[in-house]
Order: structure tokens, then sequence, then C-alpha cells
């Protein structure tokens, strides 16, 4: 139900669950986080309130700065751990918000090549058409397009790989996101609010967009793949 990236120049994961912190007015069942830090990514979840994960992150803390974050509100499969976003597959890790409508579709044609399922949700689609296209050949950036080409439904997503410490890839349609710009260091997040303490400079993704996040900037393309202007909004919120 809220996303948050993060690629910074400090231990990421207590600022990712900071800003899921500042998520939380909309409501979440379970949370997760994923990190890089130099070679696989590696993520931790929890079922209920976030202090369950940041209890969790004490015992077992992830290293990195970069990383991804989500708070879940079920709307396929269970309010579980196994069902709890980051969706891992191979080398690549996902955060979702809203419902990939052709998921089913999606999931006979994995099945069709032999890909088996791990949970019950409509997200694990996501990770595991991308990994699908690396195993082609495909490089982060193209798999993630190809899988985001491929999605009916609302949604708002965010991708991290491993050995990618400087890469987070970010897509919208349907569900809001915004793009946070840091000095050195980027942001992704559901809403401006999530970044507040962090950035007050926000681009806001259109329709269709998806794009490149890494610490030099963003790039960003629209539905038709074509290089996108979008404005860097100075915003006002009391962080
Ligand atoms: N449809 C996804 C799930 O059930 C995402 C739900 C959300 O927006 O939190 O896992």
């Amino acid at each position: 139900c809220g996303i948050v990236g993060v690629l910074g120049n400090h231990e990421v994961a207590p600022i990712l669950v900071e800003a899921l912190k500042r998520l939380e007015y909309r409501g979440y069942d379970s949370a997760g986080i994923a990190t890089v830090n130099g070679g696989a990514l590696d993520r931790r979840r929890a079922v209920g309130k976030l202090v369950n994960l940041s209890d969790k992150l004490v015992h077992e803390p992830l290293a990195g700065k970069a990383g991804i974050g989500h708070t879940r509100w079920a709307t396929h499969g269970g309010p579980s751990e196994g069902n709890a976003h980051p969706h891992r597959a191979g080398p690549v890790a996902v955060v979702h918000n809203g419902i990939v409508e052709n998921f089913r579709e999606l999931r006979g044609e994995l099945a069709e090549a032999g890909i088996g399922f791990e949970t019950e949700t409509d997200t694990e689609t996501v990770a595991l058409l991308t990994h699908h296209h690396m195993q082609q050949g495909m490089a982060p950036v193209e798999a993630a397009y190809k899988t985001i080409d491929r999605l009916e439904g609302a949604f708002a997503l965010a991708f991290l790989f491993d050995g990618q410490d400087d890469l987070i890839v970010a897509a919208r349609k349907g569900s809001p996101l915004a793009i946070g710009h840091g000095d050195g260091e980027m942001f992704v997040g559901s809403d401006a609010i999530a970044l507040a303490p962090l950035t007050d400079r926000i681009t806001y993704l259109e329709e269709g967009d998806r794009a490149v996040v890494t610490r030099q900037g963003v790039e960003i393309r629209d539905a038709n793949g074509s290089l996108a202007n979008r404005a860097v909004r100075q915003i006002q919120i009391d962080a």
C-alpha cells in the first residue's frame, strides 16, 4: 500500500523503515524491505506493524546504501510473511502497490516456461517475469521495462537488482509514485509525505511513466518509451 526507495550515502535500512512509518496512515497488514550491498540483495519481512519489522532488523540487520521498502495491504494472497513484499526472483526484488489484473495469464505463461511460484500474490509474477527476461539475456532495466509493458491494472512499482548499488527502476500506472531529488542521493515514494524528511524536491511520475533512478538523477520515459520531461517541484510539507 506504500512504496519507498532510497539510493543514499548512509546505511539505508533505518531510513527505509522511517519513510514507511510516514505511509502508515494508508493502512497495511505487513511490511518489508530489501537492500543491496555490493553483491546479492537481501530482504526482511514481517506481518503486522512496522515495529515487528524493526525488531527483526535488530536481530537480523540488513546492510547497504540502496534499498526499497513496502507496506502491504493484501489484495491477492493473505497477509503472511511469505506474501509480504519485496518479492524476489533470482537477482531481482520488487515492491508493488495496486493490482496486476492479468496476473493469472502471466502465471500461466510462466508455468508453461517451467517456472514455479512461492506465493499467492499477483506481485510475484512481476519479479518472476523480470528474472525470466534476464535469463534470456536482457540487462536489468530492459528486463524490467519489458515486464512493465506486459502489466495490466493499476500499479506503482520499484525494482532492485543484485550487484546494482546505484539503480532503482520505478513505474506508475494508476497508482501515484514520486521521485525525490537529494544531493547525490535519490528517492522513490508513494507520495511526497513519505520523503518529506529526506527531500522537498519532487518529480511526480505521470500515467504510464517508467524511470531509471540513479544517484546522478532520474531518466523518465513515457508509456511509448520516449524520453519525458517532468518538472521538479518544491513541495512544502511539515516534516
Ligand atoms: N496486490 C498486491 C498484493 O496483494 C499489492 C497490494 C498493495 O498495494 O499493498 O500483494
